[in-house]
C-alpha cells in the first residue's frame, strides 16, 4: 500500500524594505542586508509593528468606510504579517545556524499569534463588513466576500460567550493535533529478522546498512528509508507481513483515543457555528463547497477507477501465481512488491537506466527553458546575490523584459536543512508596490567536480512539480491586494498547477530539450521514454483506489456526530469498499494517518487536484506542449488570476466547462493504450 501523500507546499502564510516601484533596483532581495540574528529579529518585529499600526488605524476610522481608509489599510496589515511569517518560515527550514533557526521558529509563533488575533478581531470584521463596495472592481469584491466568510468561519461575529467557547475548543484542537503527530513520530518500532536470508531481493547497499548487532540480531525499523524498500523489494512474504503489522500499529492505541477527542472537538466547533458536521464546515471555503460533494466525488472516482484497477490486479495476480500457484488475492503486504515484478517483466524498464540523462545542472536549465518557452517569460540569474547559504541561486523573472518576480533556488541537502521538497512564498506580489518572491527548497544530489549529480526521474518530476507552484505564485502575484495574491486561494486548488506541470516531462519534445547523456551528449532515446512512460503508468489506478479509500476515511470520520462512529470499522470498510486488496488483520493504520489531524476531512484534495491537472493538461498537445497558444491561454486563465476569483471560475474560464474525469481515466489506463504514438 502506498504512502499517504505529502502536500509539497507550505500554505501557512519578509522583507527588509518595501519597494515603491516595480523594479528590482528598488526592491533589494530579502537577504541583501545579510542580517545576523539581531538584525533579523529587528526587521521581523518591524513588520509586525507595522501590521499592528495598520490594524489600529483600521479600527480607528470615523465616518464612512471606504476602500482607501479601510480595505487598503487592512491589506497592509495582511502584507506585513505575511512578510514576517513567510521569511521566518523559510529561514526556520534553511539557515545553517541552529540558533538562527530557533529565532525563526520563535518569530513564526509570534507572527501566527498576530494573524490569529486579527482573524478573531470583531472590530476589524465590522470595519470590513461596513465597507462601501460600490464601484469596486470584481477582484476587490471577491476579496471582501472571501475575507468576510473567513471571519465568520472563525466565529468573530458571535457573542462574547460563544467566542470564548470557540477559543477554548480551538486551543483544545491545537493540542490534540500536536499530540496526534507527536504520538506518531515517538512510536518508531523495530522488527527483528528471523534470518539474514529474509533480506533477499533488497538492494546491496540496503543489506550492507543493516548489519547484525553484537547480539547477532538484525533490526528493521518503521522509518521510511527502512520500511519502503522492504515492501517493494523483499522476497520474503513473512518479513513484509511482519513489518507491515508494525508499521500499521504505530501510535495505536494512543491515537485511537486522540482521534476520538479530535472528532468530538471539531464536531462541537462546527455545530456551534451552525453547521451539521465538521466536513460541511471545513468544505465551506473550498472549491468543493460541502460534505455531500466530497462524498459524490469519492464515489465518482471509485466508479471511474474500479475497472482499470481490476485489470491491474489481474496482472499482479498472474505474477503472484508464478510463485504461489492458485493464489486468488493480493494482500496489503504484497501491494508494492508485485507491481515491481510486473514493471520489470512486462514493461522492461529499470529506473536506473535514465539517470545518466539527468545531471542536476542540465535539469535545472531544462526546467527554466521549458517554463520560459511555455509561459513566454525569461529568467536572469542575479550574480553574487547574497542568500542564507552560498549554494543558493537568486533568479529574476522577466515578462517582456520587465521584472515580475524573483526566486531563490536552494536545491541540495545540508546538515540541519529541511529534508523534503517545497515551494515557500517569500513575498506577496502587489501590483505597482511589491514584486512577488518565492523559494524552492529541495534535496537533489549536488553536482561536484567528479560527480554531475545524476537525478532519479522521480526527482525530476518533483522539480517540475515545485516549479509549477513557483510559476503560480509569481505569475499570480500581480494583484492589487496581498490577500488575493499568488497562491492565497481555496486550499483544494493549489496542487493543480504543480501537478499539471509534472505532466510535461512525459513529452519527448520537452525531454529532447535537456535530457542528454552526461558523458556522450546523446539525447534520451524516444524508445526509452516510451518504455519509461508505460512503466510509470502501471498501477496508477490501484494507487488512486488507495488514495480514494484514504479520502473516504478522512471524510467518514468527520461527516457526522462522532458519538456513533467506530473508527476501526470505518477504516476497514472503506479500505474494503475502495481497494482490491485483502487486509492483514490486527492493523490500525489510521492511528498514524497524520492527515486526519491536519487535513481532517479534506484528504480528497490530492485526487481532486489530480483530476483538474490532467483535464488542464489534456488541452495541450501532449506530444509537444509548446504547440500553439494553449500554454499562454493557461497562463492568462489559470495562473495570472491568483486568488482574485474563485478557482471553480478559473477552471471554467480555461476549460470552457467544469473539470471532468475523462482525461484522468485515460491517464490511469495509459499502460494499456495500444498506440505508443499516443503514449505521453
Ligand atoms: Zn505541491
Amino acid at each position: 500500500m502506498q504512502a499517504f501523500r505529502v502536500l509539497l507546499l507550505l500554505t501557512a502564510p519578509f522583507m527588509v524594505a518595501t519597494a515603491l516601484a516595480q523594479d528590482f533596483s528598488a526592491q533589494p532581495s530579502v537577504w541583501s542586508a545579510r542580517p545576523d540574528i539581531a538584525a533579523f529579529d529587528k526587521s521581523e518585529n518591524a513588520q509586525l509593528a507595522a501590521a499592528q499600526r495598520a490594524i489600529d488605524a483600521l479600527v480607528a476610522v470615523k465616518g464612512p468606510r471606504t476602500i482607501e481608509n479601510t480595505l487598503a489599510v487592512y491589506d497592509e496589515a495582511v502584507r506585513h504579517i505575511n512578510s514576517a511569517l513567510y521569511l521566518a518560515s523559510v529561514i526556520e527550514q534553511v539557515h545553517p545556524d541552529t540558533a538562527f533557526r530557533n529565532k525563526a521558529t520563535a518569530m513564526i509563533s509570534k507572527s501566527s499569534a498576530v494573524q490569529t488575533a486579527l482573524s478573531l478581531n470583531p472590530d476589524a470584521y465590522k470595519a470590513l463588513a461596513h465597507l462601501d463596495l460600490g464601484g469596486a472592481d470584481a477582484a476587490t469584491r471577491y476579496y471582501m466576500q472571501r475575507q468576510l466568510l473567513e471571519f465568520r468561519l472563525s466565529g468573530v461575529d458571535r457573542d462574547d460567550a460563544t467566542r470564548a467557547r470557540l477559543k477554548k475548543l480551538q486551543d483544545e484542537l491545537t493540542n490534540e493535533q500536536s499530540a496526534f503527530g507527536r504520538n506518531i513520530s515517538d512510536d518508531e518500532k523495530n522488527v527483528e529478522l528471523k534470518d539474514r536470508s529474509e533480506l533477499e531481493g533488497l538492494p546491496q547497499d540496503y543489506i550492507e546498512r543493516h548489519k547484525a548487532g553484537a547480539d547477532g540480531k538484525t533490526l528493521i525499523s518503521t522509518t521510511y528509508p527502512d520500511y519502503y524498500p522492504v515492501m517493494k523489494f523483499a522476497k520474503s512474504d513473512a518479513l513484509r507481513r511482519r513489518i507491515l503489522i508494525a508499521f500499521y500499529n504505530r501510535a495505536y492505541p494512543k491515537n485511537a483515543e486522540v482521534l476520538k477527542k479530535m472528532m468530538q472537538t471539531r464536531y462541537e466547533i462546527a455545530t456551534v457555528l451552525g453547521f451539521s458536521s465538521w466536513a460541511d464546515y471545513s468544505a465551506k471555503d473550498k472549491m468543493i463547497g460541502s460534505g455531500a460533494n466530497i462524498a459524490t466525488f469519492i464515489n465518482d472516482l471509485a466508479t471511474t477507477t474500479r475497472p482499470i484497477a481490476e485489470r491491474e490486479t489481474a496482472m499482479l495476480l498472474t505474477e503472484k501465481q508464478k510463485i504461489h500457484p492458485g493464489a486468488k488475492d493480493i494482500w496489503d503486504y504484497e501491494s508494492s512488491y508485485y507491481p515491481e515484478l510486473v514493471r520489470r517483466a512486462k514493461f522492461d524498464f529499470d529506473s536506473q537506466s535514465v539517470r545518466p540523462y539527468f545531471p542536476y545542472k542540465q535539469v535545472e536549465q531544462g526546467i527554466l527553458d521549458t517554463a520560459a518557452k511555455l509561459f513566454h517569460v525569461t529568467f536572469r540569474q542575479e550574480a553574487n546575490a547574497p542568500a542564507w547559504d552560498p549554494s543558493v541561486e537568486t533568479w529574476d523573472v522577466l515578462d517582456n523584459g520587465k521584472p515580475v518576480g524573483r526566486f531563490y533556488l536552494d536545491m541540495h541537502p545540508r546538515p540541519g536543512k529541511y529534508s523534503h521538497a517545497a515551494m515557500y512564498p517569500v513575498l506577496d506580489g502587489i501590483r505597482g508596490k511589491q514584486l512577488p518572491e518565492a523559494a524552492l527548497l529541495c534535496n537533489f544530489p549536488a553536482p561536484t567536480a567528479d560527480d554531475p549529480g545524476l537525478m532519479e526521474i522521480g526527482d525530476v518530476t518533483t522539480f517540475f512539480h515545485e516549479f509549477g507552484h513557483l510559476m503560480h505564485h509569481i505569475l499570480g502575484g500581480q494583484q492589487r491586494w496581498a490577500g488575493i495574491s499568488g497562491i492565497s486561494m481555496e486550499a483544494d486548488f493549489v496542487e493543480a498547477p504543480s501537478q499539471m506541470l509534472e505532466e510535461v516531462i512525459h513529452s519527448p519534445a520537452v525531454l529532447a530539450g535537456f535530457a542528454r547523456h552526461y558523458q556522450t551528449g546523446q539525447p534520451i532515446p524516444v524508445e526509452l521514454v516510451t518504455r519509461m512512460n508505460r512503466a510509470s503508468a502501471f498501477r496508477r489506478a490501484g494507487n488512486v483506489a488507495t488514495q480514494d479509500a484514504y479520502s473516504a476515511i478522512s471524510y467518514d470520520v468527520y461527516k457526522s456526530n462522532p458519538a456513533g462512529i467506530d473508527v476501526d470499522q470505518v477504516a476497514q470498510e472503506d479500505m474494503r469498499r475502495y481497494t482490491p486488496l485483502q487486509l492483514t488483520p490486527g492493523t490500525h493504520f489510521y492511528a498514524a494517518f497524520n492527515h486526519l489531524a491536519g487535513y481532517s476531512s479534506a484528504y480528497y484534495t490530492y485526487m481532486w487536484d489530480d483530476v483538474i491537472a490532467l483535464d488542464f493538461y489534456a488541452q495541450f498537445d501532449v506530444g509537444n506542449p509548446f504547440t500553439g497558444d494553449t500554454a499562454m491561454r493557461y497562463r492568462h486563465a489559470v495562473l495570472e488570476p491568483g486568488g482574485s476569483m474563485s478557482a471553480n471560475d478559473l477552471v471554467k474560464a480555461f476549460l470552457g466547462r467544469p473539470q471532468n474525469m475523462v482525461a484522468f481515466k485515460r491517464w490511469m489506463g495509459e499502460e494499456f493504450a495500444t498506440s505508443t504514438a499516443k503514449a505521453q
